[in-house]
């Protein structure tokens, strides 16, 4: 169970970028959070993440307090696992080298075995020994997204992973993606700025505006009774 106490954030003496956020996501639930540009997403996620430093509030992962950077004497835990817009994956190493880096210290078996699982699970084993140029941006993710499910996370953070992908590549990512991490029972939090993105994830919705958590739920619950214009905006095509 992942639980985000009134998290608060600001940068140095600029405006507050969070206020109070209070989240609980259940272990396995899917959620999609969507906000405009600059609403304090990927400040969120990294927070979740324990890559940044919160100014107030608590994250828990089953009830373990998540440290600040500032305070880690132990390294960060391994549970909670980001995935950014950017693939960053290593450019000289294959996509089967890419998923098993984080897996070094690993006993050999279980680290092959975790491997080729993850290969099949995202279609990804007749690339396997390919280097990230050679693929798509939709496999680049992926392998991406291997690499962060390596070590078995029970909480994956995805910070508009697809943003550089074609509606229709969209599409198809978004679809198998969702079906896999059904399969796997992990936490997902979703960031996008698409509605449409978000709720082909999901239907558990949670809408950020400057900082603060506008609504949750589902989207006939928003659509119908929005907690102010951004919401209602939001869901204005939708008839
Ligand atoms: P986008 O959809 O464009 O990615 P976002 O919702 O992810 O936006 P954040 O990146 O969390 O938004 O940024 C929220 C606010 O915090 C913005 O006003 C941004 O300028 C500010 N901000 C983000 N990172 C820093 C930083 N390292 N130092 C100072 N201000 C920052
Ligand atoms: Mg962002």
């Amino acid at each position: 169970y992942l639980q985000i106490n009134g998290v608060h954030k600001t940068y140095q003496e600029d405006l507050p970028v969070l206020k109070n956020f209070s989240l609980g996501i259940e272990k396995g639930q899917i959620i999609s959070l969507i906000g405009e540009s600059g609403s304090g997403k990927s400040t969120l996620l990294r927070i979740i993440a324990g890559l940044e430093n919160r100014t107030q509030g608590e994250v828990f992962l089953d009830g373990i307090r998540i440290q600040n950077p500032k305070e880690k004497l132990v390294p960060g835990i391994d549970e909670i696992q980001l995935v950014y817009q950017e693939y960053h994956l290593y450019p000289n190493s294959t996509v089967e080298e890419n998923i098993s880096r984080p897996l070094l210290q690993y006993d050999k078996i279980y680290k092959e075995k975790r491997v080729a699982d993850l290969l099949k699970l995202l279609g990804l084993e007749p690339f396997k020994d390919k280097l990230p140029r050679q693929l798509s941006g939709g496999q680049q993710q992926k392998v991406a997204i291997g690499r962060a499910l390596s070590l078995e996370p029970q909480v994956l953070l995805l910070d508009e992973p697809f943003s550089s992908l074609d509606t229709i590549q969209r599409r198809e990512i978004i679809e198998e993606l969702k079906t896999m991490f059904e399969t796997l029972g992990i936490t997902v939090l979703f960031v996008t700025h698409d509605l449409d993105d978000a709720l082909q994830m999901t239907e558990n919705l949670v809408i950020i505006q400057k900082g603060k958590l506008i609504q949750k739920g589902h989207p006939e619950h928003i659509f119908s009774k929005p907690k102010n214009l951004y919401a209602a905006k939001l869901f204005s095509h939708l008839n």
